[in-house]
């Protein structure tokens, strides 16, 4: 891979290929946008250009140096991210990555740190971090990866420069589905509804039945009466294989999926009610979307993706998953069935 292959990101390509060409690198970067639309690949081949035995504005991507990144077996290159299984970054890592960086370069005259998930360092973490972004050694680079700028600290925020990466339209989505992960049409066309401008989400999707599931959740969904609330959630936590607490942060992110997809469907509902003419995802469904929003009210969907957005906040803050679904799905019922009182 190079910046060849990196897909409509043009901008962002045309500025660090400047950058390089004229020497004007930062010592630090922001890259902010949501998951899944290529921050971290265009990170690692923005390091692979900026370490290119051969090339300036792009890398070759045969050398030993680009063949080595490609590998992450790089000596100057660095990747910080949670250790598994913890949802934070350490302070001991930043500690650790401040002494690596303060040690000259052994094969180029940078030293790049990649630390991905910056959005998930606690006080400490950062305070740490800025020490190191208020004096960086002349060779330093270095790049956080966040969702959301909101979460980083503005003492390090204002000491990076911020690259906004913006999700993929559905079109390239579904284009890229097709000609580089051989996906037929309808299948691309599908997933690219619903993977909201990210082709790591798509392509995730399309390698766990993630359809089949979708498509399972949504005839289930149709059918349920008010006290379906235990069965249902007993469903899900079968059909999503959620009951091994040892590997719950793997969990995490079937979860987020799981309630997301839900989102999705709230969000149709809502859209076929308001008739505001937006493109829904479940295409196949919009007969039936039509005729059972008509029973429902815009403040009980309002309310019940309002009761499906904080249950996506709390995943973020450790909470028990099985009760966590429990709860969202008798709050939804409830709502649904014309309960007041949630
Ligand atoms: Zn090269």
């Amino acid at each position: 891979m190079s910046f060849k292959n990196i897909f409509c990101q043009d901008r962002i390509v045309n500025l660090f290929q400047k950058a390089i060409v004229h020497d004007h690198l930062a010592h630090a970067y922001i890259f902010a946008g949501q998951e899944g639309i290529g921050k971290t690949l265009f990170s690692k081949e923005l390091a692979k250009t900026i370490f290119c035995q051969h090339a300036r504005a792009d890398a070759c991507d045969t050398c030993s140096h680009c063949q080595r990144i490609t590998n992450d077996n790089f000596p100057d290159l660095f990747f910080v991210l949670p250790e598994k299984n913890s949802r934070t970054i350490k302070i001991e890592q930043l500690r650790h990555l401040q002494d690596v960086l303060h040690v000259k370069p052994l094969e180029s005259k940078y030293k790049i740190a990649i630390i991905q998930s910056a959005d998930k360092m606690n006080e400490e973490s950062s305070n740490c971090l800025l020490k190191t972004l208020e004096e960086p050694p002349s060779h330093a680079i270095i790049i956080l990866i966040v969702t959301s700028l909101e979460s980083v600290r503005e003492t390090v925020r204002s000491r990076c420069q911020i690259i906004r990466f913006f999700p993929l339209s559905m079109i390239v989505v579904k284009d890229i589905l097709v000609n580089s992960f051989h996906l037929d049409e309808k299948q691309a066309e599908q997933l690219a509804c619903i993977s909201n401008g990210s082709i790591e989400r798509a392509a995730l999707l399309s390698s766990t039945h993630a359809l089949d599931k979708k498509n399972w959740l949504v005839d289930r969904i149709l059918t349920l009466g008010m006290n379906d609330n235990l069965t249902f959630s007993k469903e899900l936590l079968d059909k999503w294989n959620i009951q091994d607490l040892e590997i719950l942060e793997e969990k995490r992110s079937q979860v987020k999926e799981l309630i997301l997809s839900f989102l999705l469907y709230y969000r149709d509902l809502l859209i076929c009610k308001i008739q505001s003419g937006m493109p829904v995802y479940h295409t196949n469904w919009r007969n039936t979307l039509t005729s059972k929003c008509q029973v429902l009210s815009e403040e009980v969907l309002f309310r019940i993706i309002q009761v499906i957005k904080t249950s996506l906040e709390q995943l973020d803050h450790n909470a028990n998953i099985a009760l966590l679904l429990e709860n969202m799905i008798t709050k939804i019922l409830r709502l649904q069935f014309g309960d007041r009182t949630v």
